[in-house]
């Protein structure tokens, strides 16, 4: 028995998605130290804020990740 796959070549875009209805983008702040993540926000200072009251609660946590998450759109061409 013989069975073929026939794929149809498309063309694919990628891009930031900056439609009305696109999710926002959000920031949050992450402890290098023992893991912790803030929650999650559209304003950058609220996560910064979590890293002031997270320090004073660990003073020997120095170090932090800041993750972005960020929109995208992909779809190809018809
Ligand atoms: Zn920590």
């Amino acid at each position: 028995m013989t069975s073929r796959t026939i794929m149809r070549h498309q063309e694919w875009t990628l891009q930031p998605d900056r439609e009305p209805d696109a999710e926002p983008a959000t920031y949050a702040m992450q402890c290098a130290v023992c893991g912790e993540i803030s929650p999650p926000g559209t304003d950058f200072a609220d996560p910064q804020s979590w890293v002031f009251t997270h320090g004073g609660r660990n003073p020997s946590h120095h170090t932090y990740r800041e993750i972005i998450t960020r929109p995208w759109r992909a779809w190809w061409k018809p």
